[in-house]
């Protein structure tokens, strides 16, 4: 008896399984053939956070206050800036940020009194070890801007 019930139970399951693969032929495909094809992101999308280029001065507005690095829960964020002349504001020379350990939480975005930071659209983050995860977002925008 057994055996002719699990024969029942194994055909129903086909059936059900051929069921749900017909109906999805029918539907609009969702997935990509990435990395031929790239992706739509949806505007909600959220990468790495990435230093603002604002079209004004050409370049970032990160005055080292260091708010986001207090308010960055995973400690990955160290700003250095100087202050070029006594009476002018502080400017950041390097902005050092470890993606491995970042959590995407966008606290730092939040905080940032200069609007400086921002989502990036990227989505092909990669390295070849532990530390080429932490990266000057200072000189990657210099390097972007060459
Ligand atoms: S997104 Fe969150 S975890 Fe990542 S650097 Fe900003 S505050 Fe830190
Ligand atoms: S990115 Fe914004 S919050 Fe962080 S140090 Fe620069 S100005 Fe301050």
């Amino acid at each position: 008896m057994g055996y002719w019930k699990e024969i029942v139970e194994g055909g129903w399951s086909l059936v059900e399984g051929m069921r749900v693969t017909v109906r999805r032929l029918w539907r609009p495909v969702v997935t990509v053939q990435y990395p031929r094809k790239q992706l739509n992101l949806s505007p909600a999308y959220r990468g790495h956070i990435e230093l603002r280029l604002f079209a004004d001065t050409g370049t970032h507005k990160c005055i080292a206050c260091g708010a986001c690095q207090r308010a960055c829960p995973s400690h990955v964020i160290r700003v250095q800036g100087i202050k070029p002349h006594m009476k002018s504001p502080k400017k950041a020379t390097h902005y050092f940020i470890d993606f491995s350990r970042c959590s995407l939480c966008g606290l730092c975005v939040e905080t940032c009194p200069t609007q400086t930071l921002q989502y990036s659209r990227e989505y092909e983050l990669e390295g070849d070890s532990r530390w080429s995860s932490v990266v000057d977002l200072i000189a990657r925008q210099e390097q972007s801007r060459s």
